[in-house]
């Protein structure tokens, strides 16, 4: 029987200060810092990947820009408010959600918090910035018509398991697991290393990732889970 070696990754989601002080503050962003850098501190890793949100000022997420695309059911584009659910014909996409400005690509809003640690060995993935398609996900974006070089990287590293922790719980971490399981990879969520936006919205991505098969967990469980892996 072949025995599969287990190498495991560290995934931090857009620690980025639009996420913690700026435009899309999440309540209680900032203390995420502090525990994802614990985490890399005490796991040993194989691989850690950070992403950012990185989107073009003119992207279909910012409510400001709606107007640009063409809205379906007569929706007048300019009256459209910032956390409202819309939907378009062209690009089509149904009931997505509009936002503030946030993330734009070399702003300040899309920089890593200045107290996250970052390695120049980390691996980089840069999502959103195809100006028509949203991308929660750090693998693909939601359409799933486009991916990153996320699950290539992983794999060419030979990577089986990934943590994955950062902001927001229920959008980009919830939908970078789902993804990840989806992948074949084995997937953890580092619970108390995210921080999320609704409460009601957080249970319900935890009860379909259990559900896919991710396991929660809390960041001090995770040595433990790395050296049983070994
Ligand atoms: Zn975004």
């Amino acid at each position: 029987m072949e025995v599969i070696k287990r190498k495991s990754a560290l995934i931090i989601v857009d620690v980025q200060n639009d996420f913690i002080s700026g435009s899309l503050a999440v309540p209680g962003g900032e203390k995420v810092v502090d525990v994802c850098n614990h985490l890399r501190d005490r796991g040993d890793f194989s691989m850690v990947v950070v992403t950012q949100d990185w989107h073009p000022s003119t992207h279909i997420s910012f409510a400001r820009n709606a107007q640009n695309f063409v809205l379906a059911d007569e929706v007048d584009g300019a009256a459209v408010c910032e956390f409202s659910t819309v939907s378009f014909s062209d690009p089509p996409l149904d009931g997505v959600s509009v936002f503030p400005v946030h993330c734009v690509a070399d702003t300040w809003g899309a920089e890593l918090h200045k107290d996250l640690q970052v390695r120049s060995s980390d691996v980089t993935v840069r999502k959103g910035s195809h100006t028509e398609r949203e991308s929660f996900s750090a693998f693909a974006d939601n359409t799933q018509l486009s991916e990153t070089h996320l699950a290539n990287t992983l794999r060419h590293a030979s990577i089986t398991d990934v943590f994955v922790c950062g902001l927001a719980y229920d959008v980009c971490v919830s939908w970078t697991a789902r993804d990840a399981v989806r992948r074949g990879f084995r997937t953890f969520f580092v619970e108390d290393a995210a921080a999320g936006v609704e409460p009601g919205e957080m249970s319900r991505m935890k009860q379909e990732l259990a559900q896919l098969g991710v396991r929660f967990v809390q960041s001090d469980e995770v040595p433990g889970l790395l050296a049983e892996a070994a």
